[in-house]
């Protein structure tokens, strides 16, 4: 299941190839008009591909994996029920 979210700035990536070699599952160089940069092979990870995606953003010597957690969509109250007063907190500052 999808847990994480992996944002890669590709254009600060320098290539140095520490993400490929601590988790080479997920992450590849790849040469473009004669440079490499990293490349991940996806972008949405489960918990058990966490560790080493997370060592990769780790290891990285320019910071450019970040890892996000994917929050869980809440249902949002429909406004419609109209029963509820939203009573503003009066604050009474003498
Ligand atoms: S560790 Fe960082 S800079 Fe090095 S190849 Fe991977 S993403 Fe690019």
């Amino acid at each position: 299941m999808t847990k994480y979210k992996i944002i890669f700035d590709r254009k600060v990536c320098i290539g140095s190839g520490a993400c490929t070699s601590v988790c080479p599952e997920n992450w590849e160089l790849v040469e473009k008009n004669g440079e490499f940069k990293a490349k991940p092979k996806k972008l949405e990870i489960s918990e058990e591909e966490y560790t080493s995606n997370a060592e990769a953003a780790a290891i990285c010597p320019v910071e450019c994996i970040q890892i996000e957690k994917i929050k869980t969509k809440k249902r949002m109250i429909d406004e419609d029920h109209s029963d509820a007063d939203d009573e503003e907190d009066d604050e009474d500052l003498d």
